[in-house]
């Protein structure tokens, strides 16, 4: 599979300043993979192979869907149901001890998610290297408008270990920062739009400011995705 398809300019994506960085990025590489997968890939067996086998998250097949690329969705779903009655037949889909054990027997596999995971990885080394050597970056990333929960945890994850011991603690300072203030905003904005359901904020000239959407932007903070 093309490797450029996952390779996104870091830097560039640090100097905006709206939302989530790394949501902008998982937007890209998901853009990119989505595109990829109806297209390009339709000529690559090597990847309907693989797509036949893992098939897709519900998400990814919503997203699929919404494409109106009816003919290479067909296709591909044809020969991915091909390949699940086949692995019934041969018991492969049954949950096994740990997933039973686990209580969670739902199946996870997609190949886009994993697609998405891996590139994700290489996108967080990138980040704590040019953590650790720019100070360019470091104030870049320090002006960003919010980190999601879902990336913050992730950062803590994959970013923060690799960040050199020296600007470490900065780093889980800053990312932190940036998380809470954006939760206690989406808080108050929350609290406002619930306040302008009193009696006394009711009428035609209530001002909702730019509470109206607060939830749906609350739900995006905590989920990463707008709900739709
Ligand atoms: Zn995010
Ligand atoms: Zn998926």
């Amino acid at each position: 599979m093309a490797e450029r398809i996952y390779t996104i300019p870091v830097n560039e994506v640090f100097k905006e300043r709206d939302g989530c960085p790394i949501c902008k990025m998982r937007d890209i590489l998901e853009e990119r993979s989505l595109e990829y997968i109806l297209g390009a890939a339709m000529m690559e067996p090597d990847v309907r192979i693989e797509t036949n086998k893992k098939g897709f998250c519900k998400d990814h097949f919503f997203m699929m869907t919404n494409r109106r690329k009816r003919l290479p969705l067909a296709l591909i779903m044809e020969t991915h149901l091909d390949e699940i009655a086949k692995d019934i037949k041969h018991k492969k889909l049954r949950p096994d001890k740990k997933e039973i054990k686990s209580g969670d027997v739902s199946r996870k596999s997609c190949f886009v998610c994993e697609r998405i995971d891996w590139a994700m990885q290489r996108m967080y080394a990138t980040i704590a290297k040019l953590y650790s050597e720019e100070m360019d970056f470091r104030e870049d990333f320090r002006a960003q408008q919010c980190i999601c929960l879902e990336h913050y945890r992730e950062l803590f994850a994959f970013c923060a270990p690799k960040v050199s011991s020296r600007w470490r603690g900065d780093f889980e300072k800053d990312t932190e920062t940036l998380s809470l203030n954006f939760v206690k905003s989406i808080r108050e904005e929350v609290h406002y739009f619930s306040r302008m359901f009193d009696y006394n904020n009711s009428g035609e000239n209530a001002d909702f400011k730019n509470s109206k959407d607060s939830i749906e932007r609350a739900i995006w903070y905590l989920t990463s995705r707008l709900p739709k």
